[in-house]
């Protein structure tokens, strides 16, 4: 299955993805956690973008598209993949689309975690004070969640109008997110891709 979770920071993605692409048998894909494992490995990449993910930005497009095109060339990915905080914007909406037609597949499904904002953001703050984590502070996640409302939750009306949204609560325990999860990709019908 080729799938993409959507949903603003806090949702749950992450762990959500992992569970997800585990049962299905796919790599989940996080650009965050790319992004992430650079800065903790001191790479050219890392230096480029600490700046950016301390101050919740969005890394440019261009560096964004690069990785993933390189990500999504590797074998394990050939069967299917779980891409989770990519595409984010439109323009890689666009790239995505191009990487998946030059492939000849197509996606299946885009996943987007419903939740309530209000919530998620005291949640954040909470965890932030309980763990000290600097890229959790109000302003940050504050940042994150305008970034999200502004670039990504227009993605979801572009996969709906495709015909790929699929809609989630993701209130709840973990174990109840995925059981929603599973029982809404039940009724998925797979593309047809010229790969397959
Ligand atoms: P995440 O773990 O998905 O919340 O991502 C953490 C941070 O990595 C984001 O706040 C951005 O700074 C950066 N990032 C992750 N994915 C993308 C993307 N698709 N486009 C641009 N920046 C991204």
């Amino acid at each position: 299955m080729r799938l993409l979770i959507l949903g603003p920071p806090g949702a749950g993605k992450g762990t959500q993805a992992v569970r997800i692409a585990e049962h299905h048998g796919i790599p989940a894909i996080s650009t965050g956690d790319i992004f992430r494992a650079n800065i903790k490995g001191e790479t050219e990449l890392g230096r480029q973008v600490t700046a950016i993910l301390s101050s919740g930005g969005l890394v440019p497009d261009e560096v964004t598209n690069a990785i993933v095109r390189d990500r999504l060339g590797q074998q394990d990915a050939g069967d299917g993949f779980l891409l989770d905080g990519y595409p984010r914007t439109p323009g890689q909406v666009e790239a995505l689309d191009e990487m998946l037609t030059d492939r000849g597949v197509g996606l299946d499904a885009v996943l987007e975690l419903t939740v309530d904002t209000d919530e998620v953001v005291a949640r954040l703050l909470q965890r932030a004070q309980e763990q000290g984590r600097v890229d959790d502070t109000e302003e940050v996640i504050r940042e994150r969640m305008r970034l999200y409302a502004e670039e990504t939750a227009p993605l979801s009306r572009i996969y709906r109008e495709r015909g790929l949204l699929c809609q989630v609560d993701g209130m709840g325990t973990v174990e109840e997110v995925t059981a929603r999860i599973e029982s809404t990709l039940a009724d998925v019908v797979p593309a047809e891709s010229a790969a397959d």
